[in-house]
């Protein structure tokens, strides 16, 4: 039986290794993939105090920081369901696809989340050279080029607004009619001269010269036709999917997008689980604030296990 235990080990999960293992009690992390989202990405340049450093990279130094400590580490486990304990300070249980089950006094759920895809051609051929999914980690690689941004809900209009202070010039695209954003961003993305709207519009596929994204075709939903744009970058803003398909029939609150629950200690509504990191309610989902938030949540569990 675990103190605590880690159901995730991206930076979230990692960070909170260390903070319970730090108050010397037993931890433990079990992860699909112990580095999470941060295995997927080329460069990272806003982890404070780390001026540039790449994905793998920051993958090894977590795990190397948490092997510092007395963890167990059990990677490529994934987690399929949970059952809380019946009472307070009893011990929950979590079952993997392995058959492996482990039972802890505290968890912490850190399963990230994971970018939805248009799943058109070129999407994944041109992913990090052209097509990205992130404007604050990405926009400034785009300076002064032209970028296209897929989706004009809050993240489309959001990033397409942020954009337009970097790139050259935004093309953003939405499915419907119109764009599903909060009336006043609209306003905000329709006054900015280098921005371009065109809705109706279905994206088709990414084009690119074999190295590197060169355009992107849409289907004018009206019409049928096919049009093409010239550019350098595409952003694709269409949702952040919280890896919590796992936890649905467990009694664990989500919010209406999937997406933990969590209060100011990372406590979920169950006493003694607790949650961090992308796929927990907290916004803006970074790297240093899912280190933040996993610490918190070590810290939080440790407050509730000193309680029992
Ligand atoms: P994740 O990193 O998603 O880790 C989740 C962990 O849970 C993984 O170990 C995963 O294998 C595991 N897991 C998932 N489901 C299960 C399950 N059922 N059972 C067991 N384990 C499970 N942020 C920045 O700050 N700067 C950047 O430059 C930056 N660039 C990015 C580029 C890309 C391409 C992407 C995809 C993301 C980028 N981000 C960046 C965002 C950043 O990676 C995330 O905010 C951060 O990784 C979230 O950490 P996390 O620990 O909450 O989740």
């Amino acid at each position: 039986t675990f103190d605590t235990l880690m159901i995730g080990g991206g930076p979230a999960g990692a960070a909170a290794a260390v903070y319970a293992a730090r108050k010397g009690i037993r931890t433990g992390v079990a992860a699909e993939r112990f580095g999470g989202q941060v295995l997927d990405t080329l460069g990272i340049e806003n982890l404070i105090s780390v001026p540039r450093t790449e994905g793998p990279k920051l993958a090894a130094a977590l795990e190397e920081h948490v092997k510092e400590y007395e963890v167990d580490i059990m990677n490529l486990q994934q987690a399929v369901s949970l059952v809380p304990a019946t009472q307070p300070g009893g011990e929950h249980e979590v079952a993997f696809e392995s058959g492996a089950r482990l039972k802890a006094r505290t968890l912490v759920l850190a399963t990230g989340a994971r970018w939805r895809e248009m799943g058109v051609p070129g999407e994944a051929e041109y992913r990090n050279k052209g097509v990205a999914y992130c404007p604050h980690c990405d926009g400034p690689l785009f300076k002064g080029k032209r970028v296209a941004v897929i989706g004009g809900g809050n993240s489309g209009v959001e990033a397409a607004i942020d954009l337009a202070g970097i790139v050259g010039h935004v093309t953003l695209l939405e499915f419907m009619d119109e764009m599903r954003a909060d009336a006043v961003l609209q306003k905000k993305l329709r006054s900015l001269p280098n921005v371009e709207i065109i809705l109706g519009a279905r994206t088709t596929e990414v084009n690119g010269d074999g190295k590197r994204v060169d355009g992107l075709t849409y289907e004018e939903r009206a019409t049928g036709e096919l049009r093409r744009v010239d550019l350098e970058g595409v952003f694709v803003q269409i949702g952040l999917v919280p890896n919590t398909e796992w936890l649905q029939e467990s009694p664990i609150e989500l919010s209406e997008r999937g997406e933990i629950v969590v209060d100011n200690h990372g406590m979920t509504s169950i006493p003694g689980i607790f949650a961090a990191g992308d796929v927990t309610t907290v916004p803006y989902k970074q790297i240093v604030i899912a280190m933040g938030e996993g610490s918190k949540a070590a810290l939080g569990a440790f407050d509730y296990l000193i309680r029992q």
